[in-house]
């Protein structure tokens, strides 16, 4: 990598993909800039129709699409193609959410007046992304940004630049005008000047809590700016009172292990009752022997591909061996199948004795286990986080869901379902070093638009009623 141009590889092969110039950050905020009074100032319809055609866009191209983003990030060839779906399906939900939280009403009328209340956009609304979901999450920030009328600088991940490329041209394809959604190439770098640049009028971003915190100190200066942080998470997966634990076990690994865990919603942690630990991990272990891991579009279809690059398994390597050297008793090792590519085993390590457990993301296929005691203390255990992203129960137990939703801290809580399980309609976003309370998904809307209420009357009428001499 240069500071001049990016190139993508293919993480399951290492073939060349893609290569692009970085972009100018000053150009494309100026002409962004000087792009969105024009867009504002279209009715919200002509908004709406435009994004509805990118949506049909990215229908007609949507196998190219999904090709690129497997072949790009090593997930397999299902789950893109499921990414792309997710593409779509935003712009119908931005619609709706637009509607239903931020757009007009007529709050109450007194004597000839109204009060209305109305939603105005910023401006440029700057949009840094993550590579694990290089289509899906910046066009969830995207598409109910241009809907509320703002105009995007959009830096894809310098992971996957080649699908941040494609987003953007169906943007435009769509007719959205081009000077409305700028791609910027780059890097940390560029991504660092672009939050620092002052003609934007506020910064989306989703990616890791270090960039997030970093991102929150700068913006503390600006308090004029929009800053919506959608972080990382510590997930906690509870396993209690339940008899059938083929299909826990199956929860678990779909929490933990989809996407090669490279999911801001996989469960990090399995908090288990001590009495099931053995035979669930027993049903896990199962699970993981039978697991396809290989090359997006290899046949049979693989539950997971490789981690996005040699660096990010290196990484996870190390914390395996760390949690090892903490104390963690290994129950089922890392592995590097392939040599010289990131492909990684799921792998499993029991810190029920460890002195220290680290309270930190580890973001791939690795798995702590704690045993408890009781209840109360695994939903301790559960909170024993500075993150509060999201969490899940599995039990049959209708109580055990009650006390687990009221003591629970997390912007996500599922029941008998993957911590992954999440839905454009509702909300989305976490609690501690997850967010700041700028969820993203369905209320997305909010952050898109400030609202504006205005007292207002057609004719002026006035009288001061006390307070004056006579005259
Ligand atoms: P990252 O923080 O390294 O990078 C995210 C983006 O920020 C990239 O575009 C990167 O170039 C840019 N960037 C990096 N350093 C920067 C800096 N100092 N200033 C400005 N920009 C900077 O994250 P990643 O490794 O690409 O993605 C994985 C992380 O994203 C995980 O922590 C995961 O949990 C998180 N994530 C969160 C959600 C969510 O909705 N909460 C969804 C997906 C991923």
């Amino acid at each position: 990598m240069s500071d001049i141009e990016l190139v993508s590889t293919e993480p399951a092969t290492g073939a060349f993909l893609w290569r692009g110039a970085c972009g100018n950050v000053d150009a494309e905020v100026t002409e962004a800039r000087a792009s969105w009074p024009a867009w504002a100032a279209q009715p919200l319809s002509y908004r709406a129709e435009a994004l509805r055609r990118f949506a049909n866009v990215v229908r007609a191209r949507g196998e190219d699409f999904a090709d690129l983003i497997a072949r790009e990030t090593g997930k397999p060839l299902w789950e893109a193609r499921g990414e792309v779906e997710a593409v779509m399906a935003k712009v119908d939900t931005s619609i709706s959410a637009f509607a239903e939280r931020t757009g007009q009403r007529r709050l109450d009328a007194q004597m000839g007046s109204r009060l209305a209340l109305r939603h105005k956009p910023h401006g440029v609304l700057a949009v840094l992304a993550p590579y694990n979901l290089p289509a899906d999450i910046p066009n969830g920030h995207i598409v109910p940004a241009l809907l509320a009328g703002n105009a995007v600088v959009f830096k894809p991940s310098e992971k996957t630049p080649a699908t941040g490329a494609f987003l953007v041209d169906c943007y435009r394809a769509a007719g959205i005008p081009e000077g409305c959604v700028r791609l910027l190439i780059g890097g940390p770098e560029t991504g660092r000047a672009l939050s620092e640049h002052p003609l934007i009028d506020g910064l989306l971003f989703t990616g890791s809590a270090r960039t997030g915190l970093a991102l929150n100190r700068r913006f503390a200066e600006h308090p004029e700016k929009i800053l919506a942080l959608e972080m990382g998470g510590n997930n906690p997966i509870l396993v209690w009172d339940t008899p059938d634990l083929y299909t826990a076990a199956v929860l678990v690994v779909q929490s933990a292990f989809l996407g090669a865990g490279q999911r801001c919603t996989a469960a990090r942690r399995l908090i288990v009752d001590q009495r099931l630990a053995d035979p669930l991990l027993e049903q896990i272990n199962a699970l993981i022997d039978r697991m396809i891991i290989d090359a997006p579009h290899a046949d049979p279809a693989p539950f997971m591909g490789p981690m996005i690059d040699n660096d990010a398994a290196d990484r996870l390597t190390e914390r395996f061996l760390n949690l090892s050297g903490k104390g963690g008793r290994p129950i089922r090792y890392l592995e590097r199948p392939v040599e010289g590519r990131p492909f990684v085993t799921p792998a499993l390590v029991d810190m029920t004795e460890a002195g220290e457990r680290p309270d930190a993301e580890f973001f791939g296929p690795l798995l702590q286990v704690i045993r408890a005691e009781s209840f109360e203390a695994a939903v301790a255990e559960a909170n024993n986080t500075r993150y509060g992203l999201c969490a899940a129960l599995v039990s049959q137990d209708p109580r055990r869901y009650d006390a687990f939703w009221a003591n629970i801290r997390a912007g996500v809580i599922n029941w008998n379902r993957p911590t992954t399980g999440t839905s454009p309609k509702a909300p989305f976003g976490g609690l501690g070093w997850s967010g700041n309370h700028r969820p993203g998904a369905f209320y997305a809307a909010d952050y898109c638009a400030y609202p504006v209420a205005s007292s207002e009357a057609e004719q002026a009428r006035a009288s001061i009623g006390v307070g004056l001499r006579d005259g």
